[in-house]
């Protein structure tokens, strides 16, 4: 099969990353992870006190320091998975936090982030052969791609999904807050003015919330045949 771009967008919390994390390596493909780069800048919003009490971020002073963001991912020797680098540190464990989920949508609404990380994308996506995902990519980072998956689920499963991924790691919520952040993401990632979470129209769609990994898996081996007489293992 020759080298494409597999862009997989969706809702927070509907299990893109795992479901990419499989596709890319079924395919020997390239994983990246686009919410992480928004992820990474929120954390840098914080630690730099650019986000208010209110938690409205300062928009122009966020643009601005966007020059001093060094963005990277790279592979972890010992368990083998991408990692994601801001300015010489490993930040992976520190963009999941709840703390980072709650204020990432305002900072990612602002125009010159979304400028910045789509720079970022389309620069590593030039070598096709890569599975990317977030919100806009089939939409508007990567309106060519090759193929669009579109993702979704019942806000309330994603909910426990997170919640229970949370808890395996030690970090402690409750399902209403967990729940409450899900909704408030939807409501901002599909009402921001930039890029909004949309369903590409040549998006395939994938409503998850009744479905394993594994049957997953098996619902885009059928694709690929389906699309591209392609058979996978
Ligand atoms: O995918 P993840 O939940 O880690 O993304 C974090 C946040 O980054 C999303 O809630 C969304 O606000 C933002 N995002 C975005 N566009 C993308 C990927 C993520 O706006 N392509």
């Amino acid at each position: 099969m020759k080298h494409i771009i597999i862009a997989i967008d969706g809702h927070s919390s509907t299990g893109k990353s795992t479901f990419a994390k499989a596709i890319a390596s079924v395919l020997d493909y390239t994983y990246l992870d686009s919410g992480a780069l928004y992820r990474a800048v929120t954390l840098y919003a914080l630690q730099h006190g650019m986000i208010g009490e209110n938690g409205i971020p300062h928009a122009q002073r966020i643009a601005d320091s966007l020059p001093a963001i060094s963005l990277s991912f790279r592979k972890d020797p010992v368990s083998g998975k991408n990692r994601t680098w801001m300015n010489g540190h490993n930040v992976e464990e520190l963009i999941r936090s709840l703390e980072v989920s709650r204020h990432v949508s305002p900072v990612s609404e602002i125009s010159e982030v979304r400028d910045f990380v789509d720079v970022q994308l389309r620069k590593w996506g030039e070598k096709k052969g890569i599975v990317m995902d977030g919100r806009d990519i089939g939409s508007a980072v990567f309106p060519n791609a090759e193929l669009k998956i579109f993702m979704t689920a019942p806000a309330e499963i994603r909910a426990r999904r997170r919640l229970e991924e949370m808890t395996a790691k030690g970090e402690k919520a409750s399902y209403e807050e967990v729940l409450a952040n899900v909704l408030e993401r939807d409501r901002l990632d599909s009402g921001r003015e930039k890029h909004p979470l949309v369903k590409a129209p040549d998006a395939v769609l994938l409503d998850n919330g009744n479905m394993t990994v594994e049957q997953q898996m098996e619902w885009f081996k059928k694709l690929m045949k389906r699309k591209w007489g392609i058979t996978l293992k």
